[in-house]
């Protein structure tokens, strides 16, 4: 017999595939499958790609597959040509593509087994209990209400951030039960929704419209189009009842990890079927598990961030993509693909319906509305008894300042927290101070290793650099000439914190940042403190921006969002138009009216003036005409090259060597190299060649073509490089 031979994507910086020779020993392993192999002087697992190839090298050359590691491919079929897809789409090694989408134990070789796990119930005596009677074990009180809505497994308790003291407690009390259990996935039937609302006619059309097209798995993409309170969330949850009746899973993706609680909660609520989750914050195995779960079936409800668009299901009826607006669902590093982009192309290959929710749309996918590629469903109303906000502007040019609040702010304020109402201050800035600065010669705190200014931490007493992370102890003294008049610049969280206290005593504050939520599970614990309205006045950066249900704020004020107003990227402008309506979004959820204040020494500017008079469809629309105008994206197609080295030199000789392999070309236009917005990084001068086509077509196929010549370049041992598509961050 012939020898066999096989191709195989292996997870290395290369974009190309290897070949190995099968030993007859060996079962054959079908395309999907994992395997074996050496690799120089490792071993590595790669997926088989091909059979029975022709090898690429002389047959002496080609090492032994050691072993076949799988009887069956890993992924299903549309699965699998989805990560080819990606690999070619993104120019980015299969190998890598492949590992990335695998569970990391998956990726080490592991076998993906089921494992046993616990499951919590309510026992007899639990379910007498009377929560309000728990008031003082408010960890307590929360395990309790959540089992009284069914029983959990135990990364759904975990993923309610419950300490391992507290279940011991109700497991000694009898209050609760703990089984083991093998995690099989064991069928499961959706008979009905608990407790659904009464839609109003905006959610009961966009319901409706999706009906049709989901029981025949039509490959269809809505963008529900709702400002925040409008019942998004609601029409997500009577959406899937028909597609949960089927039998099918739902897949809901959202944007960061602190909201997969909130979801899960409201889900299970919903739904009496098994719900995994998929994010980062869990161990290995339990990922692995989850993952398990939903490619066999055993999952109705698959809840994750970004990577879970690679997840596996055996019969996906729907997916939902919330908060499609948000730059977390493109990965900023390795393989940087955009998961909104994927889920689009999978919910073609799969044929199912995807649903994309928002209260602020991306210009990309209201430009896909546009085009018909998109439908659109809007909910122009606040669901429920909420109302619109009242929007002002303070005209920081003309008033008195207390680090950086405005006296009518600080009045403004106090009207709020008088009548017993909460107050949300955003400020996209942790620390006390963005730098110190000597008063007598004008020296600032930089960061050795990065073009930037190291931020004052005064609560940790050091100087630490929001880029690279090194820190330093705070100086008595100018590094430069000694004088001992060293003063801070920009104000921060931590100092608004202060300055509040000290003009508005005797309201409790709390501080929502990455500084403050360090410990896990305490962001959630911040959040749910938040919303019981124990704290009078909110303080956060962008985490607090995020879909979170405050009902007692009244008042929301966005401070120093001047930066964005002119900022060298094109995208600035939407950023911030997103964000001032997503922080707005938290204003008057309830009964009561909101009133959103923006501080500004740009009044006048018309992006401000255009959010605080005509909301987002309006600048959403003159946005758009202004990059087809300026052909960018979405209306043209880009690439970037970034370079980094320890000598500004290699990382610009390296992408002058590529402009100069590139050459020219009729449809697509090379810019720089320049060096990056922040052009020095942890130590690395960091440069950039942008690509940009009117049409995307001509782009790929000239990077196809290119890419083995500019992966050759011997500049390139010198400098880092990778390449972004369609790049969404610049700096
Ligand atoms: P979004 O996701 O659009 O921000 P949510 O779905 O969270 O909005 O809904 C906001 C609030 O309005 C929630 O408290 C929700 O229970 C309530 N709500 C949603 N739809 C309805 C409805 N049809 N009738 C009454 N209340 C509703
Ligand atoms: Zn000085
Ligand atoms: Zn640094």
């Amino acid at each position: 017999m012939t020898a066999r031979f096989v191709r195989v994507a292996l997870p290395v910086p290369m974009r190309q595939l290897f070949d190995y020779r099968l030993p007859a020993a060996l079962t054959v392993p079908p395309v999907g499958a994992r395997v074996r192999v050496p690799f120089g002087q490792r071993q590595l697992v790669g997926f088989v790609c091909a059979l029975d190839v022709m090898p690429e090298v002389a047959e002496a050359q080609l090492k032994d597959v050691e072993a076949v590691l799988d009887a069956e491919p890993l992924w299903p079929e549309s699965l699998w040509q989805l990560l080819q897809w990606a690999a070619k789409y993104y120019h980015h090694p299969l190998g890598d593509v492949l590992s990335h989408a695998a569970p990391a134990l998956v990726r080490q070789g592991q076998m993906p087994t089921y494992t046993t796990s616990t499951r919590y119930e309510l026992a007899k005596a639990g379910r007498e209990v009377t929560l309000s009677e728990l008031g003082r074990a408010p960890q307590q009180q929360r395990l309790l209400a959540a089992l009284q809505r069914g029983p959990m497994s135990a990364s759904g308790v975990r993923e309610l951030d419950i300490p391992a003291n507290t279940i011991k407690t109700l497991i000694e009390k009898e209050w609760i039960t703990a089984t083991v259990l093998s995690d099989k996935p064991a069928p499961w039937t959706c008979t009905g929704a608990r407790g659904a609302l009464t839609l109003n006619e905006e959610q009961a059309v966009a319901v409706a419209a999706m009906k049709g097209p989901l029981e025949s798995h039509e490959p269809q993409v809505w963008l529900l189009e709702g400002v925040t309170g409008s019942g998004k969330t609601e029409v997500y949850l009577q959406a899937m009842e028909p597609v949960l009746k089927r039998g099918e899973q739902v897949v809901v993706l959202v944007p960061e990890i602190g909201l997969t609680p909130q979801t899960v909660e409201r889900f299970s609520e919903r739904y009496d079927v098994p719900i995994v989750v998929l994010h980062s914050g869990l161990t290995d195995s339990e990922r692995l598990q989850a993952w398990l779960q939903a490619r066999d079936g055993g999952a109705a409800i698959i809840i994750g961030t970004r990577s879970a668009i690679f997840t596996p299901c055996k019969r996906i009826g729907l997916m939902i993509l919330d908060e499609e607006h948000d730059s977390s669902f493109k990965q900023q590093d390795g393989f940087r693909y955009n998961a909104r982009d994927l889920a689009v192309k999978r919910a073609h290959q799969d044929k199912f319906g995807l649903v994309l929710g928002s209260a602020t749309p991306s210009l990309e996918s209201l430009a896909n509305v546009k085009a018909g590629r998109y439908h659109l469903l809007e909910l122009k109303k606040r669901a429920g008894a909420a109302q619109k906000a009242h929007h002002a502007i303070i005209d920081l040019k003309q008033q008195r300042l207390h680090q950086g609040i405005s006296d009518q702010l600080l009045t403004t304020m106090a009207k709020h927290l008088q009548a017993g109402n909460q107050v949300l201050i955003f400020l996209n800035r942790r620390g006390y101070a963005s730098a110190l600065l000597c008063h007598e010669c004008g020296w600032v705190s930089e960061c050795h290793r990065c073009q930037a200014n190291m931020t004052l931490h005064q609560q940790d007493n050091i100087l630490q650099c929001h880029h690279c992370g090194a820190q330093r102890r705070i100086p008595r003294q100018c590094g430069h000439c000694g004088s001992t008049q060293i003063i801070s610049q920009g104000l921060g969280t931590e100092q608004l914190e202060e300055a509040i206290a000290r003009q508005l005593p005797g309201y409790s504050i709390l501080r929502i940042d990455r500084d403050s939520t360090r410990r896990k599970g305490s962001l959630e614990e911040a959040l749910q403190a938040a919303a019981r309205g124990e704290y009078q006045v909110l303080i956060g950066t962008q985490m607090l921006a995020k879909g979170h249900h405050f009902p007692n704020v009244t008042l929301v004020a966005l401070l120093d969002v001047d930066g964005a107003l002119y900022s060298s990227d094109f995208r600035a402008p939407e950023r911030l138009a997103q964000l001032y309506l997503q922080v707005a979004g938290r204003a008057g959820r309830a009964e009561k009216p909101g009133t959103v204040v923006l501080q500004t020494h740009h009044p006048e500017h018309p992006l401000i003036q255009e959010l605080v008079n005509n909301g987002y469809s309006h600048f959403a629309s003159s946005a758009l005409t202004e990059r087809e105008q300026a052909l960018l994206p979405p209306y043209a197609a880009m690439a970037l090259i970034r370079a980094e080295a320890t000598s500004r030199q290699a990382a610009e000789t390296l992408l002058n060597a590529m402009a100069h392999v590139l050459g020219e070309h009729p449809q697509v236009a090379i810019i720089g190299p320049i060096p990056a917005p922040l052009g020095r990084r942890a130590g690395r001068y960091r440069y950039q060649l942008l690509l940009h086509a009117d049409q995307r077509a001509p782009l790929h196929q000239w990077l196809l073509q290119q890419l083995p010549t500019l992966e050759k370049l011997p500049e390139g041992r010198k400098a880092r490089w990778s390449l972004d598509i369609d790049p969404q961050d610049f700096a």
